[in-house]
């Protein structure tokens, strides 16, 4: 299969997509293809009438399907055909996400939708698995937990692995009994629209998925404070969940997962493998350049293998080739934004300002897309701002520790607690640690998800309240009601 593909001749769904088919409607904001900056389409902008109506559409299609009291089994098959149509429609999904986003094509084929097809399958099976408990009383009564799905549920979601994320919010959501109105971001639309219509092929009620485009001031703000969207699930900055948790306690309230921002600390001890954790840690800050949640942006080392660590690294640093995202080759990921590229720097720039030294990198690519140089700054402290800020780049800042005391202070953010990366060969030092580390996540000498949907993912501190993948998510999309009845 040849995935390279010509940016300029691809049609696009411009329209929002609710209940079964496309809305088109007026590109209002405008959009620019990170690649080579150049202006390309526009994102419709849903405001609070036609998200009522994508509400109201959930709502009958819910009625009609009885979605939520089906036998089970019936919501995990169609949950599976959808995700083997993704499968099969992988190369036009991907085209779609990367002409707009940060994902290189190949990446995406063989990564992000490929992962989310078969998370599609995981959250599916739950469906008639996790049900109600019964629960111990005295023999004069009989307990139970009973659950039922929320009804219509609310999903925003960020630019930066746009089919994934939809994926989490919209797959658990579904296998619930639920149906979704959700919202991606106004950078990346185009293959969460594809996505819905690929599950009303594969045999979704009509209704049960509808996405809605625009920003988050008009439509993401619709959808939080809708009153009858019982659920919100949300992946974003912490500084727009904040946004969210006010608008919801301002319209009315309801539960809600927010998966905020991060800024992961990688802790490296002298007895590590250290081309291991080289690999890794590099690895953690040029995926998707950086422009990744738990990317692993802070590199905290034991001051003795500190320079032949941080050679490792930048060795690694030289080898990544960047290209445009529809370039089946490319490895390494423009930044999704002019804007973002300028903050990027600016971060950069006021670390340096205060004496730190970049080790590598610290610049722009001379290149006519928004790309930046795999960057290594050293001679940092916690009030740098290239440490205090999340920067949502491919920044590494260094800082290192004498002893375990040392370490774990300089990992503990004041503000997030997303990820933590853990590399020692001392099995007790690494569960001590563990357990210390303000962390939703900790990798011991690896860095990144695996494959293990069954394991959580959700921050501590402002990184975020509730959990994505896991049963958590699951049972988080279902409410529970005490039963108890006299015999
Ligand atoms: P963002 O917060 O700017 O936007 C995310 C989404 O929220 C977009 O769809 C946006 O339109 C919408 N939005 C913005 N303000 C809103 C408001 N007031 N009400 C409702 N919706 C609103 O984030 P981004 O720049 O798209 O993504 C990067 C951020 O996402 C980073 O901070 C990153 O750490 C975080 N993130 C977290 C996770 C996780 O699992 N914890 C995963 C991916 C990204």
């Amino acid at each position: 299969m040849i995935l390279s593909f010509d940016p300029d001749s691809l049609p696009l769904p411009i329209g929002h997509f609710i209940g079964s088919r496309l809305v088109p409607a007026e590109g209002l904001i405008d959009m620019h293809r990170p690649s080579d900056g150049k202006p390309y389409a526009g994102c419709p902008l849903a405001d609070e009438v036609l998200v009522d109506r994508a509400v109201e559409t959930a709502k009958k299609a819910l009625k009609a399907s009885n979605w939520g009291g089906v036998r089970p089994r019936e919501r995990t098959v169609v949950l599976q055909r959808w995700a083997d149509l993704i499968e099969s429609e992988a190369e036009t999904l991907a085209k779609l996400e990367a002409l707009s986003s940060t994902r290189p094509i190949g990446h995406l084929v063989a990564g992000d939708i490929a992962v989310s097809a078969e998370q599609i399958r995981f959250f599916a099976e739950f469906a008639d698995k996790e049900g109600s408990d019964l629960v111990p009383t005295d023999d004069s009564n009989l307990g139970m937990i009973m659950t039922e799905p929320y009804g219509v549920v609310g999903a925003i979601t960020p630019w930066n692995f746009p089919v994934s994320m939809a994926a989490w919010k919209l797959g658990p959501a579904l296998a619930a009994g639920n149906a979704v109105v959700l919202k991606p971001s106004e950078m990346t639309p185009f293959s969460t629209v594809y996505l819905a219509e690929l599950a009303i092929r594969a045999g979704l009620p009509a209704g049960l998925i509808n996405i809605v485009l625009g920003d988050g001031a008009v439509t993401g703000n619709a959808i939080t404070g809708h009153p009858d969207i019982a659920k919100v699930s949300f992946t974003g900055s912490t500084g727009a969940g904040s946004a969210i948790m006010a608008n919801i306690a301002r319209t009315g309230i309801k539960p809600m997962t927010l998966e905020l921002g991060g800024k992961s600390p990688q802790l490296v001890f002298a007895d590590a493998d250290l081309n291991k954790a080289a690999a890794a840690i590099a690895q953690s800050i040029l995926s998707n350049a950086g422009q990744a949640c738990v990317a692993g942006s802070r590199l905290i080392v034991e001051e003795s293998i500190a320079a032949p660590l941080a050679e490792a690294i930048i060795a690694r640093f030289w080898e990544v080739e960047a290209g445009p995202t529809w370039h089946e080759t490319t490895q390494y990921s423009p930044i999704i934004s002019k804007r973002q590229l300028n903050r990027i720097h600016d971060v950069v720039q006021s670390t340096v300002a205060t004496g730190a030294e970049c080790l590598a990198g610290g610049r722009p690519m001379d290149s006519y897309g928004y790309f930046y140089e795999p960057t290594l700054i050293a001679g940092v402290d916690q009030s740098s701002p290239a440490v205090a800020e999340e920067i949502f780049g491919p920044v590494l800042t260094l800082q290192t520790f004498a002893d375990e005391e040392e370490a774990l202070a300089l990992a503990d953010h004041p503000t997030y607690g997303l990820a933590a990366g853990l590399f020692t060969r001392d099995l007790s030092r690494a569960l001590r640690l563990t357990r210390r580390l303000q962390a939703g996540t900790v990798w011991v000498n690896r860095y990144g998800r695996s494959r293990d949907h069954i394991l959580p993912t959700g921050g501590h501190k402002r990184s975020g309240i509730g959990k994505d993948l896991g049963r958590e998510v699951y049972h988080a999309n279902r409410k529970s009601k005490s039963v108890l009845i006299s015999l």
